[in-house]
């Protein structure tokens, strides 16, 4: 079948433009009235040789029309609605959940050329472990948004009960004030998610033990301060152990996504600090001083800009998860209100940072097993 997804319109002279935006829109030419009416036929009802058969009706021979499903199928035009594989076939007897996710499911189909493969990856989030590290304003969002996506384990950290500035129309709502944390942000997960995680992982989510390794840490925490300055030493065994990390956060009316950490491959917390104190040798000294001084009472983090970083934050791992490396890998993006103009800076590796991506080999792991990108790979 054409996807679904992407509008069709004719641009004159035979050629036919599929999708609006420059991002992922395809022109298709020469094509002409005969072809054109062809594309009506690829509405996923019909395999290929009933659409050779319909086509003699319009004087198109199987050569014709295998040539112009193979030129469609090159133009990642073409679905195969019975494509993806197992997990794919699982997920495509769950009506209810695909319903919910029939967007999602559209827009990996236009992000993605091959025939099933935003199918295929939908179903492979279903057996992906993600940790949230925070349940405030732009944490708990975050864990809501992934969960919503599909991805099957979300599992939210945080101490404390909730409180009434911690309540956000994604993320935790006004009745879990009081609660612990943890499980409020575990009952909103569930609440979030399209419908049950699949019983059985698949041996190629990585999984040891029966439990499946972690594919993404998002490091959102509510002291936005731990993410525009990330702790090193809280991030070592995440180095250590290879796993891939994003911080996302906002800190006095600055909102932070990224950077989206490959340990040993881009710039990590590690790198961030050695780099600010070779650009400014007085920031150990005032970051010293914020972080031994009283903690700020209330958090300048506007309910608009933390909902942004959020979304912008579960968009990004949602595209690493997927298998891509967002804008946010070794960058980070930034934006303050009142202009809220959104901006990169490129985290460099350091060269003495010990996670090794600044070219020192010591320490640096030769695989990061477990992570999204080896089981997407295959
Ligand atoms: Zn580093």
């Amino acid at each position: 079948m054409l996807k679904p997804a992407l509008r069709r319109a004719w641009r004159g002279s035979g050629t036919v433009q599929f999708g609006v935006t420059p991002a992922h829109a395809v022109k298709v030419g020469p094509m002409d009235i005969a072809t054109g009416c062809f594309l009506e036929l690829l509405d996923g009802t019909r395999g290929m040789p009933l659409l050779r058969d319909e086509a003699r009706a319009l004087d198109l021979n199987d050569h014709q029309v295998d040539t112009l499903v193979a030129r469609l199928m090159d133009a990642g035009l073409i679905d195969d609605v019975r494509a993806g594989g197992p997990e794919a076939d699982a997920l495509r007897t769950r009506v209810e959940t695909l319903e919910r996710q029939r967007p999602d499911l559209a827009s990996l189909s236009v992000v993605h050329p091959e025939p099933g493969g935003g199918m295929r990856r939908l179903a492979a989030r279903r057996s992906m472990r993600v940790q949230v590290r925070g349940a405030g304003r732009v944490g708990a969002s975050i864990a809501a948004v992934l969960s919503g996506s599909g991805v099957g384990r979300v599992e939210v950290l945080d101490g404390g009960c909730a409180e009434p500035c911690d309540v956000a129309p994604g993320g935790l709502p006004a009745s879990a004030v009081g609660e612990r944390r943890d499980s409020a942000a575990r009952q909103l997960v569930r609440r979030s998610s399209p419908g049950s995680a699949p019983r059985t992982v698949h041996p190629a989510a990585g999984c040891a033990n029966g439990e499946p390794g972690l594919s993404l840490i998002v490091v959102a925490p509510r002291d936005g301060l731990s993410v525009y300055v990330p702790d090193p030493r809280t991030a070592e065994p995440w180095i250590a152990s290879g796993t891939p990390h994003l911080y996302a956060g906002v800190i006095e009316a600055t909102g932070v996504v990224g950077p989206l950490v490959l340990p040993g491959g881009t710039g990590c917390a590690g790198c961030v600090d050695l780099n600010r104190r070779d650009r400014d040798p007085q920031w150990p000294r005032m970051l010293a001083q914020w972080q031994s001084g009283r903690r700020t009472a209330v958090q300048a983090c506007d309910l608009g800009l933390a909902t942004a970083v959020a979304g912008l934050a579960a968009s990004h791992a949602l595209a690493f998860l997927d298998g891509e490396l967002p804008a946010s890998t070794g960058a980070r993006w930034e934006a303050a209100l009142p202009l809220l103009d959104w901006r990169s800076e490129p985290i460099r590796a350091h060269v003495d940072c010990s996670c090794g991506a600044g070219g020192h080999t010591e320490g640096v792991r030769t695989s990061g097993a477990g992570t999204a990108h080896d089981t997407m790979a295959g």
